[in-house]
């Protein structure tokens, strides 16, 4: 075989690992290339953030924000920056409810293979809202699907970010989602001292997530868990 010939079966035969290798890269939820990466925190105290991707939405905002008013839950939301400024009231009343908020992208795009220029407006302008619902405390950010390869790390480790990712999922697992009750035995079979919780509960689909809340906390609690934004998560972990 030719020298060139034996190149490009090489080639052939690393592109598939490359390619494999970045999309576990790009989903990694505990490692990225810059940066501060979080999904959960290492502590012995039995304490837990619940984390709502997505929203806010005009229709269900309220709906959870009652519950977790009724259990007195602090929780973190990471909202969508163009819902949020269509929905600023429903924003501001989530700030107002002393509840954390995080930056989830302007219009929820995968940030891979995106101009720096493009990843930038999407953090900043996401921002940009999130202060004007009042949020005063640092800012978070969960990149959308959890994707993020290079540029995205290096901006955020550039302006001093950290990135928060989940440690417990029971949506990504179709016949989880579906059911409310086993969408709880999923967390309460899987959430340890420190857990990050990623659920999803803005949207009209998401109807067992959010019947799932009540049951996630008070099950939660009579092991014992107290329930913190991701500030307060952090400021727990073991030195
Ligand atoms: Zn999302």
């Amino acid at each position: 075989m030719s020298l060139r010939g034996k190149t490009i079966l090489l080639a052939g035969l690393a592109l598939p690992l490359v390619i494999y290798g970045l999309l576990q890269l790009s989903n990694a939820r505990t490692f990225q290339i810059f940066g501060r990466i979080i999904s959960s925190v290492p502590t012995d105290d039995r304490v837990v953030a619940l984390t709502f991707d997505d929203g806010p939405s005009a229709a269900h905002t309220q709906e959870v924000l009652s519950i977790l008013r009724e259990h007195e839950v602090k929780a973190t939301f990471f909202v969508i920056g163009q819902e949020a400024a269509g929905n600023l009231q429903e924003a501001k009343r989530i700030v107002a409810d002393g509840h954390e908020m995080g930056n989830h992208s302007f219009s929820h795009p995968r940030l891979i293979f995106k101009t720096p220029g493009s990843i930038r407006d999407e953090i900043e302008r996401t921002d940009a809202v999130i202060r004007s619902a009042g949020f005063k405390d640092e800012i978070f950010f969960r990149p959308p699907y959890g994707k993020k390869l290079f540029i995205l790390p290096w901006y955020l480790a550039r302006t001093g970010r950290t990135t928060i990712t989940w440690e417990v999922e029971p949506e990504s697992h179709p016949e989880v989602a579906s059911d409310a009750q086993k969408i709880a035995d999923h967390v309460l079979d899987r959430v340890k001292p420190g857990s990050i919780v990623l659920l999803h509960v803005m949207y009209k689909n998401r109807e067992e997530s959010r019947k799932a809340l009540p049951i996630i906390i008070d099950r939660l609690r009579e092991q014992g868990y107290k329930f913190l934004s991701v500030s307060e998560l952090l400021r727990r972990a073991k030195a």
